[in-house]
């Protein structure tokens, strides 16, 4: 038996390992079975050009517990290594790498960012071992096999061992603090989570197979049963492959594969594949999301070399993209840095573009090739192409090539479509193309028939960050106004050059705002007067729109209007001076004005969905006595 030193410069750096990255100890696993799948590979390569002469066969990994003698063994078919290999790659390479590592990383260990998920390396098994063995045989003719022993002191032991088949078992004796790792539950949850997909079977544990019956079995025949490995990853998943290589079905049994807790099917996807400049595979889902916006759950995974590395993949998805749900592979992902380097990395950069160009081209041509079917799925996707608008530049000087703009009943224009529909009648005697919305079919009924009436059309903006959207779409293009239909009296919403006959002289309107003023709540609601046609509404209650859509913009956050303080409801009654209510109102004895005026304001209100509680069991009582 030999014994050594490792060559130590920083006192002890076990200690260090351990402490490091405490709360991710279980990468250990991870980093192990890398080490496993790259000597297997490497042997595939080296065979495959004839430098190995040995059987590749059908190589597997294998995990295996051995929860009374406190032992995890991880178990390759791969190259092996021989006596020189383990001091030069264990004892210098590994070590060094480490050392290095820890060094360079020490002090920022705690930037929560993705620092720390690759690039320890085999020293991360000092995490949970207080003892590691490694006892290897190189895939080399008459190789001698060879155990190495360190009990996480810098003093390790090297002999000659008996081993039959090729390959490397690394044997952790789990640490007092980490016999978690010796619970099958905990292992079997850390192969799914981090070595689902990688490119070689791992197997753990076995499983009971029932086998078929032969044809020609009595009916009350018992099928048999054989235990068979139980390998827990796919190593060939979708996005390894070639689009032309996949049907439908195939892309959704691997979101069913991805996310097995998710029932509802995506809407559609997109196979990314590039090689230029940068390395990047990966399959993106489409969830339906509706309204419901929730960031934490089934979230897009990143890959390197099909390993699991994490789900944070701020900074190289586009944020709007965030809600998609898949997998991205690159190996050009640089892992072990901290978040805000990664935002400025040009790759990183470069893959977000690359990424919000292929999503921008597909609903293009979705939209060119199937509208009905993407005018269907736009309810459940229009929150995050909104909200891609609103943030991303780049996916907003694309965006009228897929946005749909749906109207209150549910015809769907894209851009272009609607401003031919409505330039004519739409434009005001300024030039400016208004555009008028609603938010909710119910509560603004009357708005929505009145402006139609007029053969305006009424678009629908429901989502929860619309406001934002409108906004931006007025920043994109010039000479265009987006109004509520409840923003002013319609007249005033689209303002044309016409003649307006006044049926009330100046004093009259004086003093019919003077009585107005007095019986309303003049902080809740400004009065003001407009010559209408006597056939529109007395009393109209109207929501500015620019205080309003701060308001929603405030309300669904961002819009750099945090801490403004909040913005107040206000709202105008419109009352029309040519109505006949209105010439009544200043003909009725002095009491029974405000009699007149608190019913036709609420009756205003009722149709703003402004009347609740007493006051509206007030107004019933109120109107059945009149109608005594
Ligand atoms: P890295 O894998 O990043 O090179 P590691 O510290 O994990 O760093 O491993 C150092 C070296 O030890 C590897 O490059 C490889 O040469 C060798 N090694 C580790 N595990 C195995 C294994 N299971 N079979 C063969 N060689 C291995």
């Amino acid at each position: 038996m030999k014994k050594g030193n490792i060559n130590v410069s920083v006192d002890n750096i076990f200690p260090l390992i351990k402490k490091f990255l405490y709360s991710d100890h279980e990468i250990f696993l991870r980093e192990l079975i890398s080490n496993a799948t790259d000597a297997t590979l490497k042997l595939k390569h080296l065979t495959s050009i004839g430098e190995a002469k040995v059987e590749y066969g059908n190589p597997i990994i294998e995990v295996k517990l051995d929860k009374e003698n406190k032992k995890l063994h991880i178990i390759d078919q791969g190259i092996g290594m021989t006596a020189e290999e383990v001091e030069k790659y264990i004892n210098e390479v590994a070590f060094s790498g480490a050392e290095e590592f820890l060094n360079k990383y020490k002090d920022t260990a705690n930037d929560a960012g993705i620092i720390g998920h690759f690039g320890l390396g085999f020293y991360s098994a000092f995490m949970v071992a207080e003892h590691v063995d490694i006892l290897t045989k190189s895939y080399q003719e008459g190789a001698q096999a060879v155990k190495w022993s360190c009990d996480g002191s810098p003093e390790f032991t090297m002999e000659e061992i008996e081993k039959e088949e090729r390959g490397t078992e690394i044997i952790l004796h789990i640490a007092e603090d980490s016999e978690e790792f010796l619970e099958e539950s905990r292992i079997r949850e850390l192969l799914l989570k981090y070595n689902k997909f990688m490119p070689i079977p791992i197997k753990f544990g076995t499983k009971t197979e029932t086998l078929p019956l032969p044809e020609n079995a009595p009916e009350d025949a018992k099928p048999e049963t054989k235990e068979v490995d139980n390998i827990i990853n796919n190593p060939n998943p979708a996005w390894t492959k070639m689009p032309a290589d996949l049907t439908d079905e195939d892309y959704l049994n691997f979101y069913r594969e991805l996310y097995p807790t998710q029932l509802e099917e995506p809407l559609f996807w997109i196979h990314l594949n590039v090689d230029y400049p940068f390395n990047l595979t990966g399959i993106l889902f489409f969830p339906r999301i509706g309204n419901n916006i929730n960031l934490d759950q089934d979230k897009i995974q990143l890959y390197q070399n099909q390993v699991y590395v994490t789900d944070e993949v701020k900074g190289i998805v586009p944020d709007f993209l965030m809600l998609l749900r898949g997998v991205i592979d690159s190996p050009d992902i640089p892992l072990n840095v901290s978040r805000s380097y990664l935002q400025a990395d040009g790759a990183v950069k470069k893959i977000a573009s690359y990424i919000t160009r292929k999503v921008a081209d597909k609903l293009t041509s979705l939209l060119k090739d199937d509208r009905e079917v993407f005018e269907n799925k736009w309810n459940d996707i229009k929150v995050i192409l909104e909200y891609g608008v609103v943030t991303d530049d780049k996916f907003a000087e694309k965006s009228d090539k897929f946005m749909l703009y749906p109207t209150v009943d549910d015809t769907f224009y894209t851009w272009s479509e609607l401003n031919d529909k409505i330039k004519d009648n739409q434009t005001d005697k300024d030039g400016n193309l208004v555009i008028l919305y609603a938010s909710d079919k119910d509560s603004q009924d009357a708005y929505i028939t009145t402006a139609k009436e007029k053969g305006y059309e009424v678009l629908m903006f429901d989502s929860p960050i619309s406001a934002h959207f409108i906004q931006k779409l007025e920043q994109k293009h010039d000479k265009v106004q987006l109004v509520r239909v409840d923003a002013d009296h319609i007249n005033n919403l689209i303002k044309k050059d016409e003649e307006t006959i006044a049926r009330l002289s100046d004093e009259q309107k004086e003093s019919l705002k003077t009585i107005l003023e007095n019986t309303i709540d003049k902080e809740k609601y400004q009065v003001q007067l407009e010559d209408l046609s006597s056939t529109d509404a007395p009393f109209v209650i109207t929501q500015p729109e620019f205080m309003r859509r701060m308001k929603d913009m405030q309300q669904s956050g961002g819009g750099g209007m945090f801490g403004m303080g909040d913005f107040p409801e206000m709202y105008n009654l419109v009352v029309n001076t040519n109505s006949d209510l209105a010439t009544e109102i200043l003909e009725k004895p002095e009491d029974q004005k405000k009699e007149v005026i608190n019913q036709a304001l609420d009756l205003a209100r009722l149709s703003q969905n402004l009347l609740k509680g007493k006051e509206l069991t007030d107004f019933i009582k109120r109107s059945f006595d009149l109608l005594k």
